[in-house]
């Protein structure tokens, strides 16, 4: 591994939590914008949120907390290091955790037509590219693969199969039993996953509007299945110095995860409940893996889901883990913006 990049990290698992601004007139007049507020003592300032419901305020302190006011760029600046050392040889993701609607995809993606509004996804795929090239002078050649998955039902599926947004179907066949192994180099292998040798950012944006075409067909037959699945985007960086023969091989693993609402409570049934169950089960054991790395626990849970079992190489050891906690400000979210936030302090 290369150790050229110096990281002031806590540990290796951070936790930001983002706060998106009000966004409709309903919103903007429906509440006087107390629910979140941020504390001004020095030692809390750009690390604090308090949130208050039913007149009583709950405090958290986070590694670093954006308030609605701060654009992606910003953003970016604080994760840019992270990304710097997936291109040195270490395994990273980077989770976006929240309630359906408070900015997890906005955060990951943003908007892709408006540069200031791009998301860290993009941004991090132009800096990997940019100082790849970069690197060339110094002898260093790299290989980049990517593949995309959704996690949903816990069934992964595959989000760059050609021809599955035409494919016609009848029987629910949409859904390949994609299995994940471990393979002898500790990687996790999904059998029949696309894999996509990948040559610059504009070639990755492409692959990435397709997924999320591929997503958008489940959309409407499966229920607004994108914000009840796992959209997980990987991309493999195999770097070769030709001068110093030094090797490095990292990971970058972007996870945009379903949304965390509790819908169990309002008497799902059916498909939705199986769905939730589904969700509510993943996620929790995202939370106990992640809880039980930071506590330096000797048994961690990893097979408790599809999702920690695939991101099991990459979590806990030397690598690094960033997770976003998005809250929605407004006042009628303070019941799920408090669950996330809890959520959020455990993993912390
Ligand atoms: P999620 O993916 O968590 O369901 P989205 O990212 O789709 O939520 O965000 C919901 C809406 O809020 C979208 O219209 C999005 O553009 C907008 N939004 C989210 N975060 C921000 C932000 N920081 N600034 C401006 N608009 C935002
Ligand atoms: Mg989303």
């Amino acid at each position: 591994k290369l150790h050229n990049t110096i990281l002031e990290l806590k540990g290796n698992i951070r936790v930001f939590c983002r706060v998106r601004p009000l966004l409709h007139d309903t919103e903007l007049g429906s509440t006087d914008g107390s629910v979140v507020s941020y504390p001004t003592s020095i030692e809390s300032l750009g690390s604090g949120i308090d949130m208050t419901n039913n007149a009583q305020m709950y405090s958290f302190t986070f590694d670093k907390v954006f308030n609605q006011g701060a654009s992606q760029g910003e953003v970016f600046e604080e994760i840019s290091q992270l990304i710097q050392s997936a291109l040195d040889g270490y395994k990273v993701c980077i989770f976006a955790y929240g309630q359906t609607g408070s900015g997890k995809t906005y955060t990951m993606m943003g908007n892709t037509e408006c540069p200031e509004q791009k998301g860290l996804i993009p941004r991090s795929l132009e800096q990997i590219f940019q100082i790849s090239q970069s690197l060339q002078s110094q002898g260093w050649k790299y290989k980049m693969q990517a593949s995309m998955l959704e996690i949903y039902n816990e069934t992964v599926r595959d989000l760059l199969s050609p021809g599955r947004p035409t494919s016609v179907d009848t029987s629910g066949g949409l859904t390949k039993q994609y299995s994940i192994k471990h393979d002898s180099n500790g990687n996790a292998v999904v059998s029949d996953l696309t894999i996509v040798d990948v040559c610059s950012s504009e070639h990755v944006s492409f692959l990435l509007q397709q997924a999320s075409m591929n997503r958008s067909v489940g959309k409407t037959q499966m229920n607004e299945q994108s914000s009840r699945s796992h959209f997980v985007f990987t991309l493999k960086i195999v770097g070769v110095n030709e001068r110093t023969e030094q090797q490095i091989e990292g990971i970058l693993n972007l996870i945009d995860l379903a949304g965390s609402e509790r819908l169990a409570k309002s008497g799902s049934t059916g498909d939705r409940l199986k769905e939730t169950q589904a969700i509510n089960k993943s996620l929790s054991a995202l939370s106990d893996v992640i809880f039980s790395i930071a506590k330096k626990e000797d048994h961690v849970p990893f097979r408790n889901s599809k999702l920690t079992y695939l991101l099991q190489p990459c979590l806990g050891g030397d690598s690094k883990t960033l997770m976003f906690v998005n809250i929605s400000p407004e006042a009628t979210s303070v019941g799920e913006s408090l669950c996330s936030l809890r959520f959020a302090a455990r993993v912390n």
